[in-house]
Protein backbone atom coordinates (compact mmCIF):
# COMPACT_ATOMS: atom_id res chain seq x y z
CA UNK A 1 0.00 0.00 0.00
CA UNK A 2 1.12 3.06 -0.96
CA UNK A 3 -1.14 6.41 -0.36
CA UNK A 4 -1.49 10.30 0.35
CA UNK A 5 -3.60 11.75 2.50
CA UNK A 6 -5.48 14.52 1.48
CA UNK A 7 -7.03 16.69 3.79
CA UNK A 8 -7.34 20.39 5.31
CA UNK A 9 -5.52 22.03 7.58
CA UNK A 10 -7.78 20.80 10.34
CA UNK A 11 -8.98 17.47 9.19
CA UNK A 12 -6.50 15.27 11.37
CA UNK A 13 -4.38 13.86 8.59
CA UNK A 14 -1.78 13.86 11.11
CA UNK A 15 -3.95 11.76 13.49
CA UNK A 16 -5.54 9.66 10.66
CA UNK A 17 -1.77 8.83 9.06
CA UNK A 18 -0.49 7.46 12.13
CA UNK A 19 -3.88 5.17 12.77
CA UNK A 20 -3.39 4.24 8.81
CA UNK A 21 -0.10 3.66 9.20
CA UNK A 22 -0.40 1.24 12.58
CA UNK A 23 -3.12 -1.07 11.38
CA UNK A 24 -1.51 -1.50 7.73
CA UNK A 25 2.30 -1.45 8.85
CA UNK A 26 3.04 1.77 7.16
CA UNK A 27 5.82 4.53 6.91
CA UNK A 28 4.59 8.02 7.95
CA UNK A 29 5.64 10.27 5.74
CA UNK A 30 4.54 14.06 6.66
CA UNK A 31 5.67 16.54 4.62
CA UNK A 32 6.23 18.78 8.16
CA UNK A 33 8.42 16.60 10.00
CA UNK A 34 10.33 15.95 7.50
CA UNK A 35 11.06 20.01 6.76
CA UNK A 36 11.35 20.28 10.86
CA UNK A 37 14.28 17.51 10.56
CA UNK A 38 16.21 18.90 7.41
CA UNK A 39 15.52 22.98 9.07
CA UNK A 40 17.55 21.70 12.55
CA UNK A 41 20.42 20.62 9.99
CA UNK A 42 23.69 22.51 9.59
CA UNK A 43 23.63 22.48 5.60
CA UNK A 44 23.12 24.87 3.08
CA UNK A 45 19.54 23.39 2.32
CA UNK A 46 18.53 23.92 5.77
CA UNK A 47 19.26 27.09 6.10
CA UNK A 48 17.00 27.50 2.96
CA UNK A 49 14.36 26.02 4.47
CA UNK A 50 14.82 28.12 7.78
CA UNK A 51 14.59 31.00 5.74
CA UNK A 52 11.30 30.12 3.96
CA UNK A 53 9.64 28.83 7.59
CA UNK A 54 10.50 31.90 9.52
CA UNK A 55 9.21 34.13 7.00
CA UNK A 56 6.18 32.09 7.08
CA UNK A 57 6.50 31.06 3.87
CA UNK A 58 5.64 27.88 1.60
CA UNK A 59 8.77 25.83 0.89
CA UNK A 60 8.62 25.92 -3.16
CA UNK A 61 7.51 22.72 -5.22
CA UNK A 62 11.16 22.16 -6.48
CA UNK A 63 12.49 22.12 -3.03
CA UNK A 64 9.85 19.92 -1.48
CA UNK A 65 10.23 17.32 -4.23
CA UNK A 66 13.48 16.79 -3.86
CA UNK A 67 13.12 16.40 0.00
CA UNK A 68 10.61 13.55 -0.87
CA UNK A 69 12.43 12.18 -3.77
CA UNK A 70 15.94 11.35 -1.41
CA UNK A 71 12.83 10.35 1.31
CA UNK A 72 11.30 7.88 -1.08
CA UNK A 73 14.28 6.43 -2.93
CA UNK A 74 15.18 4.90 -0.18
CA UNK A 75 11.81 3.52 1.80
CA UNK A 76 9.70 2.82 -1.34
CA UNK A 77 9.89 -0.58 -1.04
CA UNK A 78 7.84 -0.22 2.43
CA UNK A 79 4.69 0.74 2.16
CA UNK A 80 3.96 4.56 3.35
CA UNK A 81 1.22 6.73 3.85
CA UNK A 82 2.38 10.36 2.82
CA UNK A 83 0.81 13.74 5.13
CA UNK A 84 1.00 16.92 3.68
CA UNK A 85 2.85 16.12 0.07
CA UNK A 86 1.64 16.86 -2.39
CA UNK A 87 0.40 20.38 -1.54
CA UNK A 88 -0.13 21.59 -5.62
CA UNK A 89 -0.35 19.86 -8.75
CA UNK A 90 3.37 20.38 -9.58
CA UNK A 91 4.35 18.25 -6.57
CA UNK A 92 1.45 15.86 -7.69
CA UNK A 93 2.97 15.40 -11.23
CA UNK A 94 6.50 14.92 -10.05
CA UNK A 95 5.49 12.08 -7.58
CA UNK A 96 3.33 10.27 -9.93
CA UNK A 97 6.79 10.68 -12.51
CA UNK A 98 9.40 9.80 -9.27
CA UNK A 99 7.03 6.42 -7.96
CA UNK A 100 6.59 5.68 -11.71
CA UNK A 101 10.31 5.33 -12.09
CA UNK A 102 10.91 3.56 -8.89
CA UNK A 103 8.06 0.91 -9.90
CA UNK A 104 6.01 1.66 -7.40
CA UNK A 105 2.94 3.82 -8.24
CA UNK A 106 0.52 4.93 -5.47
CA UNK A 107 -2.46 2.30 -4.83
CA UNK A 108 -5.03 5.17 -2.93
CA UNK A 109 -5.08 8.93 -2.34
CA UNK A 110 -7.58 9.24 0.35
CA UNK A 111 -9.24 12.85 0.79
CA UNK A 112 -10.26 13.75 4.31
CA UNK A 113 -13.04 15.76 3.32
CA UNK A 114 -14.44 18.46 5.95
CA UNK A 115 -17.73 20.60 6.31
CA UNK A 116 -16.53 24.44 5.93
CA UNK A 117 -18.35 25.23 8.91
CA UNK A 118 -17.08 22.57 11.13
CA UNK A 119 -13.69 23.47 9.94
CA UNK A 120 -13.77 26.99 10.83
CA UNK A 121 -15.13 26.00 14.44
CA UNK A 122 -12.57 23.96 15.17
CA UNK A 123 -10.05 26.22 14.27
CA UNK A 124 -11.51 29.04 16.01
CA UNK A 125 -12.33 27.02 19.42
CA UNK A 126 -8.32 26.13 19.42
CA UNK A 127 -6.37 28.05 22.82
CA UNK A 128 -2.72 27.63 23.15
CA UNK A 129 -0.85 27.68 25.90
CA UNK A 130 2.05 30.20 25.92
CA UNK A 131 4.26 28.73 28.80
CA UNK A 132 4.18 24.87 27.52
CA UNK A 133 2.75 25.15 24.21
CA UNK A 134 -0.25 22.37 24.79
CA UNK A 135 -3.13 22.75 22.74
CA UNK A 136 -6.93 22.80 23.86
CA UNK A 137 -9.75 23.08 22.13
CA UNK A 138 -13.24 24.82 24.07
CA UNK A 139 -15.55 22.20 22.86
CA UNK A 140 -13.36 19.11 22.12
CA UNK A 141 -10.30 18.91 24.38
CA UNK A 142 -11.42 21.63 27.22
CA UNK A 143 -9.38 22.43 30.04
CA UNK A 144 -10.27 21.22 33.52
CA UNK A 145 -11.04 25.49 34.74
CA UNK A 146 -11.83 27.34 31.31
CA UNK A 147 -8.91 29.66 29.99
CA UNK A 148 -6.33 28.12 32.08
CA UNK A 149 -3.45 25.46 31.47
CA UNK A 150 -3.79 22.24 33.57
CA UNK A 151 -0.34 21.77 33.31
CA UNK A 152 0.99 25.33 34.92
CA UNK A 153 -1.74 27.17 35.25
CA UNK A 154 -1.09 30.19 32.38
CA UNK A 155 -3.90 32.16 30.52
CA UNK A 156 -4.63 30.35 27.42
CA UNK A 157 -4.53 32.80 23.70
CA UNK A 158 -6.07 31.71 20.58
CA UNK A 159 -3.07 31.69 18.11
CA UNK A 160 -3.02 35.00 15.59
CA UNK A 161 -3.41 31.81 12.62
CA UNK A 162 -6.75 31.05 14.23
CA UNK A 163 -8.29 34.21 14.30
CA UNK A 164 -11.65 34.02 11.80
CA UNK A 165 -10.59 36.15 9.09
CA UNK A 166 -7.55 34.52 8.75
CA UNK A 167 -9.01 30.75 9.20
CA UNK A 168 -11.56 31.95 6.39
CA UNK A 169 -8.74 32.68 4.08
CA UNK A 170 -6.83 29.71 5.37
CA UNK A 171 -9.55 27.39 4.36
CA UNK A 172 -10.28 29.30 0.67
CA UNK A 173 -6.97 28.82 -0.32
CA UNK A 174 -7.05 25.19 0.29
CA UNK A 175 -10.07 24.65 -1.40
CA UNK A 176 -8.72 26.78 -4.42
CA UNK A 177 -5.16 24.77 -4.10
CA UNK A 178 -6.74 21.57 -3.49
CA UNK A 179 -9.59 21.39 -6.02
CA UNK A 180 -7.18 20.46 -9.05
CA UNK A 181 -5.26 17.94 -6.86
CA UNK A 182 -9.14 16.44 -6.14
CA UNK A 183 -9.28 16.08 -9.91
CA UNK A 184 -5.87 14.10 -11.49
CA UNK A 185 -6.32 11.75 -9.08
CA UNK A 186 -9.75 11.41 -9.46
CA UNK A 187 -8.86 11.25 -13.15
CA UNK A 188 -6.56 8.75 -12.34
CA UNK A 189 -9.02 6.44 -10.49
CA UNK A 190 -6.67 7.24 -7.14
CA UNK A 191 -9.20 8.97 -4.91
CA UNK A 192 -11.14 7.51 -2.02
CA UNK A 193 -13.65 10.47 -0.42
CA UNK A 194 -14.47 9.95 3.06
CA UNK A 195 -16.10 12.35 4.84
CA UNK A 196 -13.75 14.09 7.97
CA UNK A 197 -16.43 16.27 9.80
CA UNK A 198 -16.66 13.63 12.30
CA UNK A 199 -14.86 12.86 15.37
CA UNK A 200 -11.73 10.74 15.40
CA UNK A 201 -12.64 7.49 15.69
CA UNK A 202 -15.72 7.98 13.08
CA UNK A 203 -13.43 9.32 10.96
CA UNK A 204 -11.02 6.36 11.12
CA UNK A 205 -13.67 4.08 10.77
CA UNK A 206 -14.79 5.64 7.56
CA UNK A 207 -10.82 5.16 6.22
CA UNK A 208 -11.27 1.40 7.16
CA UNK A 209 -14.51 0.90 5.29
CA UNK A 210 -12.96 2.78 2.44
CA UNK A 211 -9.51 0.77 2.25
CA UNK A 212 -11.71 -2.39 3.12
CA UNK A 213 -14.04 -1.89 -0.25
CA UNK A 214 -10.96 -1.63 -1.70
CA UNK A 215 -10.32 -4.92 -1.22
CA UNK A 216 -7.26 -4.04 1.39
CA UNK A 217 -6.62 -5.86 4.52
CA UNK A 218 -5.31 -4.42 7.60
ZN1 LIG B 1 0.78 25.36 29.91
Amino acid sequence: MRLALLGPPGAGKGTQAARICEAFGLLHLSSGDLLRAEKLKNTAMGKKIRDYIDNGRFVPDELMIGIMRSKLVSLVRQGFVLDGFPRTISQAKALTEMLAALERPLTQVINLAVDPAVLTRRFEGRRVCPVCLSVYHVDLMPPQTDGICDIDGAALVIRPDDMPAVVRTRIETYHQTISPLLAYYREAGLLLDVDASGGVDQVWMAIEARLARQGVKG
